[in-house]
This record gives structure tokens, C-alpha cells and sequence, in this order.
């Protein structure tokens, strides 16, 4: 919600940059570490939340694996990577199986639970162009900062089509990486370029190939050993 420049305030304390990187992670692979890994280069984040969504409201059609498995991969994933956390603020709630979880809602919460903190939202640049079918995605707009980050096929310079002209704010420096707004940064990750999807993985194993490479061999490991996806 502010400038780069002020994670450190003067005071002394340090004021703890931190990112949500939300999805399906269904199952998660080698392009979300890739971006995570360049967010937190970038940025100095402190601590990336990884947020598996129970149930995301965009990608209803489609039937999940069970929450647990991808929250495992998730976990799997972060364990070797110091700062990355997974996180079950968008697990299933006991006796509430079909609630949605909005996006909106779980960043009001990381607010309300850690108000000192500088937030960021990651996504990639196929989620932001999405957003305007987001729940009070004018509202999400000012809650915090975010980093998009680059996706083959999807133009950055698009980005800007979908937020509405009010909220622009203005930029001293014009700068190519980062987009002012009245109340938020949105800041444009240009050097990430992969082309793996949750969709390849999963298309693979069911034709039998090998999705060595794509996902952490952790997560490779516990795909094959728990059969899923066939
Ligand atoms: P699917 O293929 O099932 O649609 P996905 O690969 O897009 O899934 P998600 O779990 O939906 O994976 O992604 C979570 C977030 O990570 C989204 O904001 C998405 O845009 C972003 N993301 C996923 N893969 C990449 C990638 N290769 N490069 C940049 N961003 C990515």
C-alpha cells in the first residue's frame, strides 16, 4: 500500500514485507517457485504465503483434488525454500464444504492479523486481467500491493485496460515495472517467463508422461506414490 521505499520505517523496527500468492495450486509447479522465487528477490519479502484455496470462485467448473493433497504439495514444495509458508487460510471449514473463498476477504484478515505489515498480492497476469469479475475487486484494489507476474501469451501493457480510470494515481518517474495508483502499487514482474500450468501437469499424467522437471521433485515424488491424477 506504500512505496518500495518505505519497508524500513526510521523508528527501527523492521517492518515486515510480506506476499499472498493464492491459486489452486492443482497440483502447484516449477512456474509458481519460479515466480515466487523472483517476488521475494525483488522485493525482500519476508515471508510468501502460499494460499492453496479450498474453493476459489473462478475455476468452479472444473473438479479439485482434495484440498489435502494440494495443501501437501504445497507444503512440500515451500520446505526448501527458507520463507516460503503454506497456508490454510482458505481451507475447508468442518460443516461449510462449499464455501467460496474470496480473495478480498482472506486479504482484509492478513490485514487484520498482521496490521504492521507491508502486503503484497502475487498473480499471474492471466488472474489480473480476470480481476474485474473479482468480489469488490474496486475495494481489492486499495487493500494492498501487487505483483504480477508475466505469463506467456498475456500482454502486460493490457494490464492497465482493466482498472478503472479513478483509480490511477500520479507517477513522478514513469516507470515501465510498476503502475501508480491512488492507494496501491502494482508492480510488474517482466523477467519471469515460464510456461508450465497446473492444466500440462495434470494433462501428462493422465496421458502417462513424465512430469519430470515441472513440478519440485518432492511434489513429483508424492504425485506418483499417491497415484493421483490418473
Ligand atoms: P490451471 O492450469 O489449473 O489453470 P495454473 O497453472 O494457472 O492452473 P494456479 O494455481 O491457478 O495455477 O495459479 C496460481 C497463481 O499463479 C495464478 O495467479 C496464476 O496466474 C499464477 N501462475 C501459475 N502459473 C504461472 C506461470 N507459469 N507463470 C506466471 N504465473 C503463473
Amino acid at each position: 500500500m506504500t512505496s518500495h521505499a518505505a519497508h524500513k520505517p526510521s523508528g527501527g523496527a523492521h517492518r515486515r514485507s510480506v506476499a499472498l500468492f493464492g491459486g489452486t495450486f492443482d497440483p502447484v509447479h516449477a512456474g509458481h517457485i519460479t515466480v515466487a522465487q523472483a517476488a521475494q528477490r525483488r522485493f525482500h519479502l519476508d515471508a510468501i504465503y502460499f494460499i492453496p484455496s479450498a474453493r476459489p470462485p473462478h475455476k468452479s467448473q472444473r473438479e479439485l483434488i482434495p484440498f489435502v493433497h494440494r495443501y501437501t504439495m504445497v507444503a512440500l514444495a515451500c520446505a526448501d525454500h527458507p520463507g516460503f509458508v503454506p497456508s490454510l487460510a482458505e481451507a475447508p471449514t468442518p460443516g461449510y464444504a462449499s464455501h467460496v473463498f474470496y480473495t478480498i476477504d482472506t486479504v482484509r484478515r492478513f490485514h487484520r492479523e498482521h496490521p504492521d505489515d507491508h502486503l503484497f498480492f502475487i498473480l499471474g497476469a492471466d488472474q489480473f486481467l480476470e480481476i474485474p469479475t473479482w468480489k469488490n475487486y474496486e475495494s481489492l484494489l486499495d487493500a494492498c500491493d501487487f505483483i504480477i507476474a508475466s505469463r506467456p501469451g498475456f500482454r502486460l501493457d493490457a494490464l492497465r485496460l482493466v482498472i478503472p480510470p479513478e483509480k490511477f494515481g500520479r507517477s513522478l518517474a514513469p516507470d515501465p515495472h510498476k503502475i501508480v495508483l491512488r492507494k496501491s502499487e502494482i508492480h510488474l514482474l517482466t523477467t519471469v517467463a515460464s510456461h508450465v500450468s497446473s492444466t500440462e501437469v495434470r494433462e501428462r499424467l493422465e496421458r502417462k508422461q513424465s512430469i519430470h522437471g515441472l513440478v519440485p521433485a518432492r511434489v513429483e515424488e508424492y504425485i506418483l506414490g499417491q497415484a493421483l491424477y490418473r
